[in-house]
């Protein structure tokens, strides 16, 4: 379903480059479940940032269901993410003025559907993840891991092919970060294709495949099958 080849990034910092992804090759298929795994400033949300189209690299290419995405102009490339692509951040990033049906609804409101309608289909997000009662509520009246739910449904609710997750479970305790993994699990084994990133090796078990980001690069993927 995508493929990076020879990706390079550096950033600009005053007067020096910082390379920050080098020579990055990475392939993933449809349905899989991946996480990215590295330590702080690994280049790991550089990374997600380019899978999700948010950034662009300095050489190497990058193809996403056959579309050659460096030669996107600006417009094709926020149509593409948002045809294709939910994210999921670690800060949940909901509206705080916006109650739990009316954040999961917003994708459909920016498609311009009719209230009724995205919200009804919000509502069925909602339940997915276990939310229906809290509909009404408001961010600040959500748990961490509620929110993050509504911001997991919020990702789905547009239909993508691809979720990209960016420490999904950096902000939550052990156990609510298992139930997000669980929730993700069921998003994979519904056909989606998923992609973690994580600093913790607890979070990257959960999935079926782990990549490890050293320094830039990518080490060797690891296949989890073998535990299982
Ligand atoms: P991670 O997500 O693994 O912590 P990042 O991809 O955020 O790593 O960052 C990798 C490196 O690039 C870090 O050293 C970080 O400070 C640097 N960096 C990230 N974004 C920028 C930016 N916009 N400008 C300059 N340096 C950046
Ligand atoms: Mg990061």
């Amino acid at each position: 379903m995508l493929n990076l080849a020879k990706i390079n990034k550096s950033y600009q910092v005053g007067r020096n480059s910082l390379q920050v992804l080098k020579n990055v090759d990475l392939q993933i298929e449809e349905g899989e479940f991946v996480s990215i795994m590295g330590s702080s400033g690994s280049g790991k949300s550089t990374l997600l940032n380019i899978l999700g189209i948010l950034d662009n690299f300095d050489s190497g290419s990058y193809t996403l269901d056959d579309t050659v995405i460096g030669q996107l102009n600006q417009r094709q490339a926020a149509l593409y993410r948002n045809k294709f692509i939910g994210f999921v951040f670690q800060s949940f990033n909901l509206l705080s003025f916006k109650n739990a049906l009316e954040n999961v609804a917003l994708p459909l409101y920016y498609q311009k559907m009719a209230r009724k309608k995205r919200n009804r289909i919000a509502m069925d997000y909602l339940e997915r993840v276990g939310l229906r009662d809290w509909a009404e509520h408001y961010p600040n009246e959500l748990s961490g891991g509620q929110q993050q739910r509504v911001a997991i449904a919020r990702a789905l609710i547009s239909q993508p092919r691809l979720v990209l997750a960016d420490e999904p479970t950096g902000a939550l305790d052990s156990q609510t970060s298992n139930q997000i993994m669980d929730v993700f699990a069921d998003v994979n084994a519904g056909g989606m294709t998923v992609v973690i990133v994580t600093h913790e090796h607890d979070i990257a078990e959960r999935t079926r495949r782990v990549v490890h980001l050293r320094d830039g690069q990518i080490d060797e993927a690891e296949p989890m099958t073998a535990l299982n």
